[in-house]
Order: C-alpha cells, then structure tokens, then sequence
C-alpha cells in the first residue's frame, strides 16, 4: 500500500473525487497497522508518544514532492504552544495541506525539523505518532458498517463512556435517538443515511475517540450549511482547551475564534498573528477577510480561490 500509492497518486488529477477518496481511505487504513515502520535515522529506537495537548514547532521547513517539482514549502517557521487553536489560511495551492502532511509524516521535509515537544517527529514511534493525531478533512468518507463501527474504528477499545462523551460533544445524540437502531444502525458504505454535517460530526468525533494530542482538520466545514458549520465550530473550540487545534478555513466566523492565524502563501509564511493585527498589517489577510465577509453576508456560496 506504502509502496503504491504515490505513482497511483500522480496518476490522478489533483483535488479529484478519487484523490481526496484516497487520501482519506490510506489516513483511515495505516494509522493502527503501519506495516513500514521506517527505522529512525540515528539508530536510536523510536521513542514512544506522550499523552496530552503538544506543541508544535516548524524550524525552516522545505518540501518538494519530487526531485523536478518545485518547493511546495519554503522555509516554513512557526511555534505553535500546547493547547488552542491555530488557523491557518491561504490561497489555494499555499501548501496548507501538505503541512498537515507533514505533521502526520505521509512525507519528511526536505530541510529543516518539524519537532512535537521538543523532540523531531523522525524520533518518534511512527504509530504511535500517528495515533495521536486526530485527522478530519473536507468531505470524509464513512466506512461500511454501523455508526458505532464508524466511530470506534480508530479505536476499537473506546469505551461505552468515551463514545456517549464524542457524541455528546458533536451533537449527534439527536441523530443516534432517530436511527432505527441507534449507534447500531448500519449508515453505510456511503452513509447516504447521513447528511454532510452529519458524517463530517461522525468524523470529528471519530477523531475525538482515538483522544489526539494534536488534531488536524482541514476545511471540515466547507461544505456545510451554517447550522452545521456552527455546530463543529462549538466542538472545536471547546476541545482547543484541552487539546493543540489546527485547522485550515475559509470561513471567517471559525478564523475569529482561532488564537492565532498562520497566513501562507505560495510555500511561506506571511505573517502570523490574531485577526485584529492582521487586519492592519497583512494586505492578503485583508483581502482574504473582506471576501469572506462578503460571502458571508450574501450567503453565496464559497467560490474563490482562497
Ligand atoms: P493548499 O492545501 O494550501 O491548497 P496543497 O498543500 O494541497 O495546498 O498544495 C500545495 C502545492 O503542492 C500545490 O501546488 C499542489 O499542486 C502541490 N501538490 C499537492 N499535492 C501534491 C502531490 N501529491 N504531488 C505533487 N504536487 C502536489
Ligand atoms: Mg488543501
């Protein structure tokens, strides 16, 4: 699977349905059964992962997917503290999602360390790396099988406690009390039972079982409604509390409630800071944010190239 998936991955358009289903399916499948555990550079055995919230540190980050492609990441630096939530924003092709990538290791920079407590990611235990990163992005598959399957897959030892916990957070009790059988009702191969907000909850709160240290979530609530939207927006910033949130949004409404907002562009940081100071000091933040505002207001549909 390791081995394949890169020539079938250029195979594909970029950001095609297939791509996206992919990238989901090998996040899903190799994060408990890695079976290419990489054997740590310095000979020295992988050290396992702690528990709770992690910072996150990007010292000068460069990446290119391929030997004759240019650097998707130039030199990226940043230094996220434990705890909270980060947005990061950009135009498309920023480079925002290969940073997530990077973080779980589907690739190693280049140059430069990316470290998780102070401690570089090649020396942890890959696994158990992965393991504690909770990942939801836009549009996520579910699984076949029942609700319940879907939301312990990550973590087939949560118990009846944990679950009921993720689905109270994430609202989908009133869901589980209108299936014909609850948290056992079959919702899919393609969940089709499930509207969008709620397979993207279903996510999220499958992401909340495996209990991260650091959760990724990448344009979860593009495509949802603002019932929804506001719904996960709650979720995320009540769990930013306890936990290192990063996301990447459009919208401006989950941006203003970040601690701080990583701009990229073009593979670099722009600038970082809250909205209010990049309001006044970033001229692409300033743009990005009176679009927003005004498919906000219009309630048109997200149709830029943010
Ligand atoms: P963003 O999430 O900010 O829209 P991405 O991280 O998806 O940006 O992409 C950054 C750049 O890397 C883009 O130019 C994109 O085309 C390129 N890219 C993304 N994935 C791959 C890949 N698997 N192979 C080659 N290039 C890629
Ligand atoms: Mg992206």
């Amino acid at each position: 699977l390791f081995y394949l998936e890169e020539p079938i991955g250029r195979l594909l358009e970029a950001g095609s349905k297939l791509q996206i289903g992919l990238a989901a399916v090998r996040r899903l499948g190799e994060v408990e059964q890695m079976p290419t555990e990489p054997a740590p550079a310095n000979g020295v055995a992988p050290t396992a992962v702690g528990r709770g919230a992690t910072r996150l540190v990007f010292e000068d980050v460069r990446f290119r997917y391929g030997p004759d492609l240019p650097e998707v990441l130039r030199g990226v630096s940043f230094d996220i503290p434990a705890r909270g939530m980060t947005a990061f924003v950009g135009p498309s092709g920023a480079g925002k999602s290969t940073l997530f990538a990077l973080i779980e290791r589907f690739h190693d920079p280049s140059s430069g360390r990316i470290l998780m407590d102070g401690r570089d990611l090649a020396d942890w235990d890959l696994a158990g790396l992965r393991g504690s990163i909770g990942y939801v992005e836009q549009d996520s598959p579910l699984l076949s099988g029942t609700l319940r399957d879907n939301l312990v897959y990550a973590r087939p030892q949560a118990t009846g406690h944990e679950i009921r916990d993720a689905v109270a957070r994430t609202r989908l009790d009133m869901l589980v009390d209108r299936l014909p059988d609850g948290l056992d009702t079959v919702v899919g191969h393609r969940g089709s039972l499930l509207s969008g907000g709620e397979r993207q909850r279903v996510a999220l709160a499958r992401a909340l079982i495996r209990g991260p240290r650091l959760l990724l979530l990448d344009e979860i609530t593009s495509q949802l409604d603002a019932v929804n939207e506001m719904a996960i927006r709650d979720v995320v910033t009540t769990v930013a509390k306890t936990m290192t949130v990063l996301v990447v949004a459009h919208r401006l409404s989950t941006v203003l409630e970040a601690d701080r907002i990583v701009v990229l562009d073009n593979g670099t940081v722009r600038a970082i800071g809250t909205h209010d100071d990049l309001v006044v000091s970033d001229p692409l933040y300033a743009e990005f944010a009176a679009t927003q505002l005004l498919i906000e207001e219009s309630g048109a549909r997200q149709d830029t190239p943010w």
